[in-house]
């Protein structure tokens, strides 16, 4: 049949606030060497593997059935876990879980966004808070950070005051730039926010910094830690994200999650994951040592490193950061251009990865700087 052009997005009856919007877009290409969405570049191994087909082909008896509507299992796995790495105790009923951190943000924004309400966020940072800001009608307020792209915390007290947001995101460590927004600051952000304060740590393994997690008992009805196991967890392609907070954050999204949202093979693959959890984690201090060498590699060459505390740099300049991209690219090494201009995003990869990285990095810093 000959293809249909469609009638265009424009002749729908679309949202007016979605308009002219653009979708998420990571590129996913086939390449060699691919330093884009900040995964873990170790794969699972045989063991995990095998743990996991099992549980799944245990799960897969009882498809018939809904799976744990609430995932109680799965959260008193999660809380344990939390409360091993965070050094604060958590129980299940302060743990949420859903399909990635993006579904937690979602669900978050549903009850505590919306039409007539806003939620702010310190940019440049995940492109994501403003997309589900605007899926769920909830009006988006960006604030420039500083000129390192540290959040500058005098002019967020004075935003947070002026613009009375009902949700704040606070990325830490933050993606793209890898900034750490220490305890003290957190402190600031939290009690000049007039609603509720979502901290995304989606990169916490990485960082040897102290949770956001601390501040729970301090801040009961603010705050909540967003979490995922796509990082360093290496479960991105499992879709597992989770929160911690009061109980009462709980039951706030109960109110607008679907039922059944977590699949019984989801809930299954991720308890078995949650069981090999130091094994896997083992991984994120090689990574580390890889960031550091990859920022001493980089800064070699003559760019400008952002210190980072998670699995990825951005650095720079490029005088075309488009086209810096591309060169990388053809040369079978895909990392992401976030939109910052003279800047590009790699995540680190595997000795080798980084090392193809490097030698790209030096063939265009040769032409370039
Ligand atoms: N938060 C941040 C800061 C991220 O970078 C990402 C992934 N790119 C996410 C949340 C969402 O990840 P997931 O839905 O896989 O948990």
């Amino acid at each position: 049949a000959a293809p249909r052009p469609g009638v265009g997005l424009d002749a729908l009856p679309l949202r007016d606030n979605l308009r002219g919007g653009t979708a998420y877009g990571a590129p996913q290409l086939e390449v060699p060497v691919q330093l884009n969405t900040n995964e873990n570049p170790h794969p699972p191994s045989a063991e995990l593997v095998a743990d996991i087909a099992a549980a799944v082909s245990g799960a897969a008896a009882d498809l018939n059935r809904y799976p744990d509507r609430d995932a109680v299992g799965l959260r008193t796995d999660l809380a344990g876990y939390l409360t091993r790495q965070t050094g604060v105790p958590l129980d299940a009923d302060m743990v949420w879980a859903a399909n990635g951190s993006n579904e937690i943000l979602q669900q978050l924004l549903q009850a505590f966004g919306g039409p007539g309400r806003s939620a702010m966020g310190f940019v440049p940072s995940y492109s994501m808070h403003p997309i589900l800001a605007a899926g769920t009608d909830t009006r988006w307020i960006p604030v420039e950070r500083a000129a390192d792209l540290s959040i500058d915390i005098d002019a967020a007290e004075a935003a947070l005051a002026e613009c009375r947001p009902d949700v704040l995101f606070v990325t830490t460590p933050n993606n793209p730039t890898g900034h750490v927004v220490d305890l003290g600051d957190l402190r600031r952000l939290l009690d000049a926010a007039p609603g509720i304060v979502v901290v995304d740590e989606a990169y916490a393994e990485f960082s040897p910094s102290p949770s956001a997690c601390t501040l729970l008992a301090e801040y009961p009805a603010k705050l909540v830690v967003s979490r995922t196991m796509s990082k360093a967890f290496a479960f991105a392609g499992g879709r597992l994200g989770y929160f911690a907070a009061d109980p009462s954050f709980v039951e706030a999204v109960l109110l607008v999650r679907l039922p059944y949202h977590l699949s019984m093979v989801t809930q299954a693959a991720a308890r078995a994951a949650l069981r090999h959890a130091e094994e896997t984690l083992a991984s994120v201090a090689l990574l580390a040592d890889e960031r550091k060498r990859v920022t001493a590699g980089l800064e070699e060459q003559g760019y400008d490193v952002l210190p980072s505390e998670a699995n990825f740099v951005l650095y720079g300049p490029f005088t075309d950061a488009a086209r810096a991209w591309q060169r990388y690219l053809d040369a079978g090494v895909l990392i992401r251009d976030v939109g910052i201009p003279g800047r590009l995003r790699a995540t680190i990869g595997l000795e080798k990865e980084n090392d193809r990285l490097l030698q790209v990095s030096a063939d265009l810093a040769a032409e370039e700087l």
